[in-house]
């Protein structure tokens, strides 16, 4: 079976790509099984170095890979350059990890204890089509790097820069088989990867309900898992904040990507006493943020994923939607959506609790520094979220006090990929990215060896 590739921008077809049955699944994965065999054996200087040269050929064909994305996914061209150069670099850190995979000598009586972190296997990476290529390569890069290989199923949207990151893999000169790209249905691929024995973990990034049925699907066989899963941020702003830098930021925290982001900060929470004003500077910033075609150097935002996303996100402005003001979005072919702020009263609304996913954000006053992380804390989800005010020690105890894994003081920025990454509560388990990455693809084993 085809699945015809659509540009979101203009709903022209782009190009059509064969969906995998299981059974091509199942080749896939037995190869994947075999070439295991080699590639934990590489030496670390070896692998590190055949990393390197993969980080050098995404390097060379950047451009390529940013255009392939403002195709395929509708993101804007600085982003999708962004995204490529977040792959290469993701891949350059990790080329560093073979040689510092590090063990420990521990001390014991009549002889010498040290640990070893062993590859696990053949490593099954589920990848939404929000980010296709830093979402990749934030599983894909040290899971090789520690020596396992990978199969990867792309989000059936935006399989283009996966396929073509597996092309450069090989040019690179990484074995046949150690990096496989298969496309297909999540229920199809995606599910065998948690059913085959002999896939030995799951990262999987994307929807709650999927991460769920993900996490039961691999519990039968004690599989670990790895989940990033959704968001419904807060952007906390205190009065004594630098109000214009607040404002001005927080369009982009929300809207960029079109509200396709986990990291989205989708509430923003404000100060009763600073509203009326923080309201009147966000409005200029909103009105601001250039909507249009993703291939224009100036856009900053594009349009949604598909036709189902758009009429979800629409879903969630009906008529009678307390709409505060809203951006512009072009008219005609493609899958658009004006940046849209909303201020609902009900603190139950399920626009303040349910991830929209899309360029819709709510605004709603807070009292104090502890109705702030009261409110912040009214979510399922914890995976990011700002805090904006001059005083230090307050930053300290919010940023203590929100149960979130990835929060930014007077900043929104969530993602380095040097710093660990990942959610509390429904927003996932366990963490990526960082200089621990690679030890979640291993075993540690330990072994005592005696001086009789
Ligand atoms: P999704 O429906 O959960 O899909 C994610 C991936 O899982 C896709 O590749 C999908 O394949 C696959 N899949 C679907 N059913 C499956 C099954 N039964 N077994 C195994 N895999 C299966 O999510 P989405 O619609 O692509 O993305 C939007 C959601 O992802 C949002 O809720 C967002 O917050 C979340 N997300 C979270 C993060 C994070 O880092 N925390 C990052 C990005 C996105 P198909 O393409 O064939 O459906
Ligand atoms: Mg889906």
């Amino acid at each position: 079976m085809n699945y015809d590739v659509i540009n979101p921008a203009n709903e022209e077809i782009v190009t059509s790509v064969e969906l995998l049955e299981v059974e091509a699944v199942d080749e896939a994965i037995s190869r994947s099984r075999k070439a295991f065999l080699s590639w934990r054996e590489v030496s670390p200087g070896d692998r590190a170095r055949l990393l390197r040269r993969f980080a050098d050929a995404v390097d060379a064909d950047l451009e390529n890979l940013a255009q392939l994305e403002v195709r395929n996914a509708g993101h804007t061209i600085g982003n999708a350059r962004w995204e490529a150069g977040n792959a290469r670099d993701v891949i350059a850190y990790y080329s560093g990890a073979p040689e510092r995979l590090i063990g420990q000598q521990i001390p014991v009586a009549d002889g010498l204890n040290i640990t070893i972190h062993e590859p696990l296997g053949v490593v099954g990476i589920i990848v939404p089509w929000n980010f296709p290529m830093p979402i990749a390569a934030w599983g894909f890069a040290p899971a090789l790097a520690a020596g396992n290989t990978v199969v990867l199923k792309p989000a059936e949207y935006t399989p283009l820069t996966a396929l073509r990151l597996a092309e450069l893999a090989l040019q690179a000169g990484i074995p046949e088989d150690v990096f496989q790209v298969l496309p297909g249905k999540g229920s199809v691929v995606g599910q065998r990867f948690v059913d085959h024995p002999g896939v030995a973990k799951i990262v999987f990034t994307g929807s709650t309900e999927v991460g769920r049925g993900v996490l039961a699907g691999a519990a039968a066989q004690l599989k670990p898992v790895t989940l990033e899963l959704g968001g419904k941020s807060a952007n906390i702003i205190f009065a004594d904040a630098d109000l214009e830098a607040a404002a001005a930021g927080a369009p982009y925290a929300v809207f960029d990507n079109a509200g396709q982001d986990c990291c989205a900060r989708s509430r923003i929470l404000v100060e009763r006493s600073a509203f009326d004003r923080f309201m009147t500077l966000f409005e200029s910033a909103v009105r601001g943020v250039v909507v249009g075609a993703p291939e224009d150097e100036k856009t900053e935002m594009g349009p949604l994923i598909s036709a189902v996303q758009r009429d979800r996100v629409a879903g969630f402005v009906p008529e009678d939607a307390p709409i505060a003001f809203r951006g512009d979005a072009p008219q005609g072919a493609g899958f658009w959506f004006p940046p849209t702020v909303l201020t609902p009263s009900d603190p139950a609304d399920r626009l303040l609790h349910e991830e929209i996913f899309g360029p819709v954000v709510t605004v709603v006053p807070f009292a104090d520094e502890a109705d702030a992380v009261r409110i912040a804390n009214d979510s399922q989800f914890g995976l990011s979220g700002s805090i904006w005010t001059s005083n230090t020690g307050k930053a300290i105890r919010v940023s203590r006090g929100v149960e979130a894994g990835n929060l930014s003081v007077n900043s929104n920025s969530s993602v380095r990929y040097w710093t660990p990454f990942g959610g509390y509560k429904s927003s996932g388990l366990g963490r990526e990215l960082g200089p621990d990455a690679p030890l979640a693809f291993t075993e540690t084993k330990n072994i005592f060896i005696s001086n009789r």
